[in-house]
């Protein structure tokens, strides 16, 4: 019986708040998760689609999987490929691996179809193409191209449809499976078990509060691979919340491609901060335009709450920006970061630049290279731009800028960064800041500050353990990177 399974889940921390929720529904119906891989029957991939180098190392490490493991893929990757079913004419030979059901009648149907047939249902009016869920994706050119190549690939399937995979299963081979019909439900409504840990950092949960977006910047895939937003109530995150704090987690991130659009997003934050065992609150990522003066006011007050803000702004050219759809000017930026300065408690900003993005002249870059000089930030995480199917920027901007250029802007803004970081690190010394344990390395041990700096400190207290939160003393900084003593 192929019983037991293990996710490998890729890169974006979103994908971490999924494969909890893809490991509770299967341990519900009777799978069993293991932490090996080479223990597991069926390898589980979580994956992403941010850029395209992430997805040729999904494909690439398909290549290690033993042929007798099944794979099943979900995620970004198969979600956004999803777009051309039926625009492929995908031979017919694949019709047990085809399911839909469709969302027009009070109760879930679930055939097993061919594109003919998907034709009949919309020709004779039983269903409309816009209320078709397509569940097994055998029309998906994802899962047809890499079945070629991978027989033992046996399901692709949308994160969406995660709560329903009991479903799916029970017909394709799995008709040991039991479930509880009443657990059958939406992705937003799934219930993490408690201890579904699927964290690399152990004390660390990540807890979504929204999925999709529908901001549509001309470069993001996101849209197309996540779908258009949609928001958990605050009951449902706060139980999860507790229910991880209760067993097992001591600092919780809080995700939403927009995390800070929620409509209840303030009333979110209180309410966690309010419960016991917290130790650390984080969120990620905010959209500078959705920042309220009361947010920020949470920053300065609630001690829990982290005093770092990263905030993606990804140009400081206005032009840039436009051709992006960010909806915002440099100068907003600028006056938003000079509000953060402005508050009493010292908070720490960190920000994304795409900084070769289409048609980006050099006084384009000049602006981004301006805005940092003025903004100081102790962190940037640069970004290769790389094209990504269904965007804006994809069809309509050329990739004109050469890799020669892309490297020396790079350089250009990362000498910037390092000098920034030097500074700004400088100013810590001395401070006293709660320390996240993350690892052990040679003779030191590392982990994060609470306004999310690296820190460093030798073996001198045998009784600090992994995932632990300490006090350390900086006593001494450099780029990027931290050295203290604890206390
Ligand atoms: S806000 Fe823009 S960059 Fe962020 S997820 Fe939405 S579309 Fe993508």
């Amino acid at each position: 019986m192929w019983k037991k399974f293990h996710i490998i889940t890729l890169w974006c921390q979103m994908n971490y708040a999924d494969s909890v929720r893809i490991k509770s529904v299967l341990t519900n119906c009777g799978f069993e998760y293991v932490d090996n891989q080479d223990e597991a029957d069926i390898l589980i991939f979580d994956t992403c689609s941010v850029r395209q180098k992430a997805e040729d190392k999904i494909t690439w490490s398909l290549k290690d999987v033993k042929k007798d493991k099944k794979i099943w893929i979900t995620w970004c990757m198969v979600q956004h490929n999803f777009r051309n079913i039926l625009k492929k004419n995908t031979p017919n030979q694949f019709k047990r691996w085809n399911f839909l059901w469709t969302t027009e009648w009070n109760q879930i149907k679930v055939y097993w179809v061919e594109n003919d047939e998907i034709k009949d249902l919309i020709d004779h009016k039983q269903t409309s193409l816009e209320n078709m869920v397509f569940i097994n994706h055998a029309f998906n050119p994802l899962f047809f191209n890499l079945r070629q190549t991978y027989p033992n690939l046996e399901l692709c399937f949308r994160i969406d449809d995660t709560g329903f995979l009991p479903l799916i299963l029970e017909r394709i081979w799995y008709e040991w499976l039991k479930y509880d019909i009443e657990l059958l439900n939406e992705y937003e409504k799934i219930i993490p078990q408690e201890n579904a840990n699927m964290s690399e950092h152990q004390t660390t949960a990540y807890v979504p509060i929204s999925t999709g977006c529908n901001q549509f910047c001309s470069y993001c895939i996101v849209p197309y691979a996540r779908w258009l937003e949609r928001y958990f109530s605050v009951e449902q995150v706060v139980s999860e919340v507790k229910s991880h704090l209760k067993s097992w987690a001591k600092e919780i991130v809080l995700l939403g491609q927009i995390v800070n659009k929620h409509p209840e997003f303030l009333t979110i934050l209180k309410e966690v901060l309010k419960l016991d065992w917290l130790e650390r609150l984080r969120y990620t990522s905010p959209y500078p335009t959705y920042y309220s003066d009361e947010l920020l006011a949470l920053h300065e007050n609630e001690e829990k709450l982290c005093p770092h803000i990263h905030i993606p702004f990804q140009s400081g050219s206005d032009e840039v920006l436009k051709r992006m759809f960010r909806g915002y000017k440099a100068e907003d930026c600028f006056n938003f970061v000079q509000k953060i300065q402005k508050l009493k408690r010292k908070i720490s900003i960190t920000t994304d630049m795409i900084i070769w993005f289409s048609w980006e002249t050099d006084s384009d870059f000049d602006e981004s290279l301006k805005l940092v000089e003025v903004w100081k930030f102790d962190m940037i995480y640069m970004w290769i731009y790389s094209p990504r199917p269904w965007t804006f920027a994809f069809k309509q901007l050329k990739d004109d800028v050469s890799a020669k250029v892309k490297h020396e802007r790079w350089e250009k803004m990362n000498e910037l960064l390092k000098k920034w970081s030097q500074e700004n690190n400088k100013a810590e010394i001395w401070w006293v800041r709660k320390v996240l344990v993350d690892e052990i390395r040679w003779d030191e041990w590392s982990g994060h500050t609470d306004n999310m700096k690296q820190i460093w400190w030798k073996i001198d207290w045998k009784d600090v353990k992994a995932w632990e939160f300490i006090d350390v003393k900086i006593i001494d900084s450099w780029e990027f990177k931290l050295f203290g003593e604890i206390i």
